[in-house]
C-alpha cells in the first residue's frame, strides 16, 4: 500500500472532464500513487501509506513554466535590471548579455539556484534552454522537477563593435558542430535513470540561426516526437534584421518555409507584425500562428523592465494562439510572473477584461502543457501525474480569503506555497526545498556573481567595469 493521500482540502482545483476545463472543488481528498493520480473527490476509501490533512489548503496542479535560461540568469539578478541599450531599442541582448555570464564551471550553482526559486513558487515543469555545460543534466535530475531539457546552438552570434550596429558573426560550420552536441545532451535527458528528464528542440533565435539550420532542428524535432521552439518576436532589431533579409516578418517567413506547426512554441513572440511599435504594413503573424496551432512563451517580466509588452494577452488567445507563461529571467518565480502577466495584459489592451484570471492560470498550467505536447501535466485528473502544490490558506498574506486563486496570484504568491509533490514525491515541505540546500547555493552564487563581475573590463568594448556598466541605484560613499 504505497498511496498518498491529501484529506479533505478546503479547496482544490481540479480538472473536469466533461467542461474539459479546471473547476473548483470543496472538501476533496486528492490520492496518488507510483506518480500518478489516482483519486480526486469525495472520500477515498484505498488504503494510504501517507495522510495528510488537508485543513486549511489549496491544492492546485503544479505549474507549468515554458521559457527558462538557468545557468545566466540569476548571476544577472540586481545588475542587469536597468542596462538596456538606447540605439538598438533598449534591447540589452546585444552588448549586454556576454558581459555578466558565469564561467562555464560555474553556470551549475546559477541553474540549482533558478530550480530553488522555482519549486518554491510551485513550478513542477520546466524548460530549461541553455547552452549545455558540465554537469547540467544531472544539476536537473538533483533538483527532483520535471525538467524538458531545451540545449540552444546557433550558426551567428551578436556583436556591435559600435553600440549602434547590430552584426552577427556566423559560425564557419553553421553551427552543425553545436547542434550535435545539443542532440547529445537530447540523447542524455530522455534516456536519464531517474525518468525526469525530457527535452525540447531548441535552435537559439531566429535571426542567430541559418533557415538550413532551423529546417535540420525542425526536421529532427518532428522525427523524434519532440517538442520545438524557438526565440522568434524578442526584439525591434530582430524584425528588423529578417525584413532586411527576406522582406518579410519572421512569423510570414517562418509559414513561407512550413516551420509553423502545432509541435512549434515562438519564445515571446511579442515583435510580430502587428506590434505599435513596428508600424509595419501588414497584420498577418497572428492569425497565422493561430491556423497553425503555435504556441507563444509569454515571459512579461524581462520585457516589462525595459518598458515593452506583448500587444496583448486577451488579443492572441481570442484569435486562437496557445499561450503558456515563463519566467525567462530572475526571478524564477511563478506566480509573479502571472499577476505581472494579468497586469501588463491589461494595461495593454486599456481593458481590465481583456484577461481573467482563469485566462492566466490556464496558460501557466494546460497552455504550457499542450506546447509541450503532454495532457498529463498542468492539471489534476485522474491518471495524470501527481504533480501537485499544497497553498496555506491560512498564512496571512492569503488572508482574506474569498476566492483562493486571486489571493494567490494577486498578493501572496510563493509565500504562501507549502509542499509541492513532483511524480509523487515532495519536493518542498514546509516552505522548504527538500532537494536542494538553497542557503549554501545562494552563498555560493554570490561568489559566482562576484567572479563574473570581475571580467566586465576584459568582455566591455570600452572597457569599462561593472559599476561603470551598471551604476548602483545611489552614489554610494564608504565609512569605515
Ligand atoms: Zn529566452
Amino acid at each position: 500500500m504505497t498511496a498518498t493521500v491529501i484529506r479533505n482540502a478546503e479547496w482544490v482545483v481540479a480538472w473536469d472532464d466533461e467542461e474539459d476545463c479546471h473547476i473548483y472543488l470543496h472538501g476533496c481528498d486528492v490520492a496518488w500513487q507510483d506518480g500518478a493520480l489516482i483519486h480526486i473527490g469525495g472520500r477515498y476509501e484505498g488504503g494510504a501509506a501517507e495522510e495528510i490533512s488537508g485543513h486549511g489548503r489549496m491544492v492546485i496542479p503544479g505549474l507549468v513554466n515554458l521559457h527558462t535560461h538557468t545557468s545566466t540568469m540569476p548571476v544577472f539578478k540586481s545588475v542587469r535590471e536597468e542596462i538596456g541599450n538606447p540605439q538598438l531599442y533598449l534591447s540589452a541582448l546585444y552588448d549586454g548579455w556576454n558581459l555578466f555570464t558565469p564561467a562555464a564551471e560555474d553556470k551549475f550553482w546559477a541553474s540549482r539556484y533558478a530550480y530553488g526559486e522555482m519549486l518554491l513558487s510551485g513550478v513542477t515543469s520546466y524548460v530549461d534552454m541553455c547552452f549545455p555545460y558540465p554537469g547540467w543534466v544531472d544539476a536537473a535530475a538533483e533538483s527532483g522537477l520535471r525538467a524538458f531539457l531545451s540545449p540552444l546552438y546557433q550558426s551567428a552570434s551578436w556583436r556591435t563593435d559600435n553600440g549602434h550596429e547590430l552584426l552577427y558573426d556566423w559560425k564557419d560550420d553553421d553551427g552543425h558542430a553545436d547542434m550535435e552536441e545539443s542532440v547529445g545532451v537530447i540523447d542524455a535527458a530522455i534516456t536519464h535513470p531517474s525518468g525526469m528528464l525530457d527535452a525540447v528542440v531548441s535552435p537559439m533565435a531566429i535571426d542567430t540561426c541559418s533557415l538550413a539550420l532551423i529546417h535540420e532542428s525542425y526536421a529532427l524535432a518532428r522525427e523524434r516526437g519532440l517538442p520545438f521552439q524557438l526565440h522568434c518576436g524578442e526584439a525591434m532589431m530582430e524584425f528588423l534584421e529578417i525584413t532586411r533579409r527576406h522582406g518579410v516578418s519572421q512569423v510570414q517567413l517562418l509559414a513561407r518555409e512550413r516551420l509553423l506547426g502545432p509541435d512549434v512554441t515562438l519564445g515571446h513572440g511579442l515583435f510580430l507584425d502587428h506590434h505599435s511599435w513596428l508600424h509595419w504594413s501588414t497584420r498577418a503573424d497572428i492569425g497565422l500562428l493561430a491556423d497553425h496551432g503555435v504556441s507563444v512563451a509569454h515571459c512579461p517580466t524581462p520585457f516589462s523592465r525595459y518598458g515593452i509588452t506583448l500587444e496583448h494577452f486577451g488579443r492572441y488567445l481570442e484569435e486562437g494562439v496557445v499561450l503558456g507563461i515563463g519566467t525567462d529571467t530572475h526571478p524564477h518565480n511563478m506566480l509573479e510572473e502571472m499577476r505581472t502577466a494579468a497586469i501588463m495584459g491589461r494595461v495593454a489592451a486599456e481593458n481590465m477584461h481583456a484577461v481573467s484570471t482563469a485566462n492566466i492560470f490556464n496558460a501557466a498550467t494546460v497552455g504550457g502543457a499542450h506546447a509541450l505536447k503532454r495532457g498529463d501535466i498542468g492539471r489534476l485528473q485522474v491518471g495524470a501525474k501527481a504533480d501537485l502544490v499544497s497553498v496555506a490558506l491560512d498564512d496571512p498574506t492569503m488572508m482574506p480569503v474569498y476566492d483562493p486563486l486571486r489571493s494567490l496570484i494577486y498578493t501572496a504568491a510563493d509565500r504562501a506555497v507549502r509542499d509541492v509533490w513532483i511524480d509523487g514525491r515532495q519536493c518542498v515541505a514546509d516552505g522548504k526545498v527538500t532537494t536542494l540546500d538553497m542557503e549554501d547555493i545562494a552563498s555560493n552564487l554570490q561568489e559566482v556573481q562576484i567572479r563574473a563581475l570581475e571580467k566586465v573590463p576584459q568582455r566591455d568594448r570600452l572597457g569599462r567595469n561593472a559599476l561603470q556598466v551598471a551604476p548602483l541605484t545611489f552614489r554610494s560613499r564608504r565609512q569605515h
